[in-house]
């Protein structure tokens, strides 16, 4: 009988505890594993704090794949918490751009500013000083102490939620306190004295490509026979599926408003979607339609930037999702007739050349829609 198996059978309703024997075993296979398995990703080629937080605050809700290109491109531009913490947000938010979630780059912004302030430029290697950061929670402050400084922190994020969820054989919610305190102390229970940082990875590098969400290739596990999951053939229902997302439909719309050449950009305010980024004049469509192409546009572009104008024909409508929103967005063109671009509630407005929207950080449907002013299509 395997090891899972007997914890199983002598305790059906699983504590997440395993013994030292099995503690021992899961250390050494996990690293074993983690050295013939783990990929050569560019923020595991040194252990240079700031590259473990940048690439820990992008893989926040975004996939390996997409972080790569990103990650790269932002520690060649802004190679040191100094360069970060001088320079300007628009410069930020442009190297984000497209990663989403546009509030880590801001946090991640206001975070090197105050390393530079308070802790002369170098990334605290204490989880709790950690903690004290814009956008630095526990997950990600057990990454930067464990992997940056090999301090014995846990870890715990969806990889390794998942991989020790089925390793216990967790049946409860997973989200719920009681649960989230079951893994925080399985993951710090199962961590080793020594090569913590490589232990880590290891875990989460399991969780991504062999503990997978579905279908868990549990044949190539290096755990397999201490895991709770697999011994009751449970390995696909846990950890508890989440509720179905239920997706709410929103018409938009966007509008290029023209005068002279250049085009009307406003600088989205906090607490709108975009917080930050600069967008084409963009509001939720109330009315249904001939009557909303003009009046209704005329009104919100006047609304959000003190320019009047004549709208014009569709440019293009584009389907896009955000969140939990199913978005329509009709690109309208528009002439300026009259009025000054005024600066309200917190945002800027300004007219820009077409070419200059390559400085300016866009949402994804933004920069589409830059494109199409670039390119004609
Ligand atoms: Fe995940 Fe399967 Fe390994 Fe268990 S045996 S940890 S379910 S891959």
């Amino acid at each position: 009988m395997s090891n899972a198996a007997e914890r199983t059978s002598k305790r059906p309703s699983i504590t997440g505890c395993f013994t030292s024997t099995e503690k021992q075993q899961l250390r050494r296979r996990l690293l074993a594993w983690y050295a013939d398995h783990a990929r050569d990703l560019p923020w595991r080629r040194s252990r240079d704090p700031y590259h473990v937080w940048i690439s820990e605050i992008m893989l926040q809700q975004t996939q390996v794949a997409t972080v790569r290109d990103y990650f790269e491109r932002f520690v060649r531009e802004l190679p040191t918490v100094e360069r970060l913490a001088a320079a300007d947000e628009r410069r930020v938010l442009r190297l984000w751009e497209g990663l989403g979630y546009y509030r880590r780059a801001r946090q991640l912004h206001a975070a090197a500013r105050q390393i530079v302030a308070d802790h002369g430029g170098r990334l605290p290697d204490d989880v709790n000083e950690l903690r004290q950061l814009p956008g630095i929670g526990r997950y990600t402050a057990g990454a930067i102490a464990s992997i940056a400084f090999g301090r014995r922190a846990p870890i715990l994020e969806a990889n390794t939620i998942r991989l020790l969820t089925r390793l216990v054989g967790y049946r409860g919610d997973v989200a719920k306190v009681k649960g989230q305190r079951l893994l925080w102390q399985t993951a710090e229970s199962i961590l080793p004295r020594e090569n913590v940082a490589q232990f880590n990875q290891a875990l989460m590098e399991l969780g991504s490509l062999v503990c997978t969400p579905a279908e868990p290739r549990c044949d190539e596990c290096p755990l397999q026979t201490l895991c709770v999951a697999r011994a009751a053939g449970l390995q696909n229902a846990i950890p508890r599926a989440k509720p179905r997302q239920t997706y709410t439909d929103l018409h938009e719309a966007a509008i290029v408003v023209r005068k002279n050449g250049r085009v009307l950009l406003r600088q989205c305010a906090s607490g709108e979607r975009w917080a930050g980024l600069w967008d084409f004049p963009r509001f939720a469509v109330e009315s249904e339609g001939p009557l909303f192409a003009r009046d209704e546009i005329v009104a919100k572009v006047r609304e959000q930037t003190g320019v009047t104008c004549a709208p014009g024909p569709l440019l293009k409508t584009i389907k896009h999702g955000v969140t939990r929103y199913r978005i329509t967005l009709d690109c309208y063109q528009a002439e300026y007739v009259a009025g000054r671009a005024k600066s309200t509630n917190g945002t800027t407005v300004r007219w820009v050349s077409p070419s200059q929207l390559a400085d300016y950080p866009l949402s994804t449907t933004g920069r589409r829609i830059a494109l199409s002013i670039l390119t004609g299509n």
